[in-house]
């Protein structure tokens, strides 16, 4: 790496950031990224409450197969050889109260048997589904940093899958639900609050679940964050912890503006020759740009693009062994959930982390459950303004989860020995994302998994990069998104792109 003396400011640490801020690094640009809060991570983060470490992001890594593209993409940013691998035998499963239990097997060939076993009149959309697993195992997302001639060869390879591709993108996965008659299969599709996800995202992440390439680590996302971080540090960039970006600086120009730094809440001011987002999109733009550089297209994505849920996270550290359990449950309720004034559920989902010693110590287990809902205005407003009802409700629903809880494993109240509730407003406090959104853009048959732009109409030297530029989010996201924005600015620099 030779410094090239050019700065760039990157504004937020999630893994957007800082892989943006290893591939500069690595093309020789001095590189700071400012992070509001005092760890990097973003979303991908877990919290310690006592002696138990609660994840919220990582179900799964999609590039854990060593010869999988993604798995070259993640290493040029850090050493996978380090990570730990589980290999999950459940994609999860669906139990109602009656004990009626659909498991989706990772395993495709366990999957075919069981679903054909359990719903026979379903059989030619069982055998269906498992033909277009199989077939998409192998399927490689084009690089969103090459042009079509440099994807060529993954295109031309990916040939014979995509018009399969291309029918189950059209679909919305709550759609591909009636193709099934099996009420816990449909349930499955259907998605609950992401029901209008489509059908490729959910048949994908089976495909490369069965394949290996979307393994769980231990240790949870932040296993992935820090030696990301560290890589950054021992090639010489930094990350200020605290340092909340409140403004983007702007010189004007005859023709375009251009970034030329950041201001920090505090005032501090610091300039740089380019400015990467990697923060939240809709407050990047509306917020630290003040809305100057949009246009109709900008204006129509924030305006119209349907967004992931925010989400209620009750999580409790469980003084028992729960070994025995399955890893992700959700569990179909016959009188709804009240989450809040608008938000009722009929399903919930559970996580018993046995799988990660990481999180709990021997004989003790770290149990999530996870709640969306799309009403951020309610547990903000209520957090700001009423903070005892606030702190009230997160109790009721905390309740609640352990009923419902209580009722599948009989005897577990009288064990939970920690109880944390993280809300909407947490999401956004702790992460700045638009209406606490847990990952952007869902992808759905409107949108695909194309990626919108990066770069603002009228403003040079300023780059997004994050789960906010492409449809489906997921920590993929930083680098699929975090290379193409580096490999621009070195063209535009006339600087060598040097990743590995
Ligand atoms: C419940 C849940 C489950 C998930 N499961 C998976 C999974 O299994 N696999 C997977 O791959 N992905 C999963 N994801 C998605 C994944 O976590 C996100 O898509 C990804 O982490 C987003 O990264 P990002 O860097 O784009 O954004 P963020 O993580 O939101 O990072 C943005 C950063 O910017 C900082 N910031 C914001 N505003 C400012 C400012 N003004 N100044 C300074 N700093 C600022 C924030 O503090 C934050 O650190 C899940 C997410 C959730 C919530």
């Amino acid at each position: 790496m030779n410094p090239n003396g050019k700065k760039i400011v990157i504004i937020g640490g999630g893994i957007a950031g800082l892989c943006a801020a290893v591939y500069a690094q690595k093309c020789g640009y001095q590189v700071e990224v400012l992070e509001m809060h005092d760890m990097a991570g973003g979303l991908a983060m877990s919290w310690r409450r006592g002696a138990y470490t609660f994840e919220t992001c990582l179900h799964w890594f999609f590039g854990s197969d060593p010869k999988g593209a993604m798995h070259a993409l993640w290493s040029e940013l850090f050493d996978l050889e380090k990570l730990t691998f589980v290999d999950l035998v459940e994609f999860g499963r669906l139990e109602t109260e009656d004990g009626d239990v659909l498991a989706i097997p990772t395993d495709v060939d366990r999957l075919e048997q069981e679903l054909l076993a359990r719903a026979p009149q379903d059989a030619k959309q069982i055998r269906r589904l498992a033909s277009a697993i199989r077939r998409l195992r192998g399927f490689k997302m084009p690089d969103p940093s090459k042009s079509w001639v440099g994807n060529a060869p993954t295109l031309l390879r990916d040939l014979p899958v995509l018009p399969l591709l291309r029918s189950l993108s059209r679909i919305t996965a709550r759609d591909y639900a009636q193709r099934f008659t099996d009420p816990l299969l449909r349930a499955f599709f259907a998605g609950g609050e992401m029901g209008g996800l489509s059908a490729i995202a959910l048949i994908l992440s089976l495909a490369w679940m069965g394949s290996g390439n979307a393994k769980y680590v231990t240790g949870g996302a932040q296993a992935i964050i820090r030696p990301i971080e560290e890589q950054l540090v021992r090639l010489g960039g930094r990350v200020r912890f605290g340092a909340k970006v409140d403004r983007i600086l702007i010189e004007s120009g005859v023709e375009n503006d251009a970034a030329v730094g950041v201001q920090l809440a505090g005032g501090e001011t610091i300039k740089a020759d380019w400015v990467i987002s990697a923060a939240d999109g809709h407050a990047t733009i509306y917020e630290l740009l003040g809305g100057k550089y949009v246009d109709a297209i900008i204006d129509n994505i924030y305006k119209t693009l349907e967004l992931f849920p925010s989400y209620l996270q009750v999580s409790l550290g469980v003084a028992l062994d729960l070994r025995d359990q399955p890893a992700t449950t959700t569990l179909m309720l016959k009188s709804p959930l009240q989450v809040d004034p608008d938000t009722g559920l009929s399903q919930v989902s559970f996580r018993i982390f046995h799988f990660d010693p990481a999180f709990a110590p021997a004989g003790k287990t770290a149990v999530t459950c996870f709640l969306p809902t799309r009403n951020f205005a309610y547990w903000a407003q209520l957090r700001a303004d009423h903070p005892e009802k606030y702190r009230a409700e997160k109790h009721r629903v905390a309740e609640a989860v352990i009923d419902v809880l209580e009722k599948r494993i009989p005897g577990v109240r009288a064990v939970v020995e920690v109880v944390d509730v993280a809300t909407p407003a947490s999401i956004f406090r702790y992460t700045g994302n638009w209406k606490g959104s847990m990952e952007g853009w869902l992808p759905t048959p409107r949108t695909g998994f194309k990626p919108l732009p990066t770069t603002l109409p009228g403003l040079r030297k300023f780059m997004m990069v994050g789960q906010w530029t492409i449809p489906g989010g997921g920590l993929p996201s930083g680098p699929m998104t975090a290379r193409p924005a580096v490999k621009a600015i070195c063209k535009e620099d006339h600087v060598a792109f040097t990743p590995r």
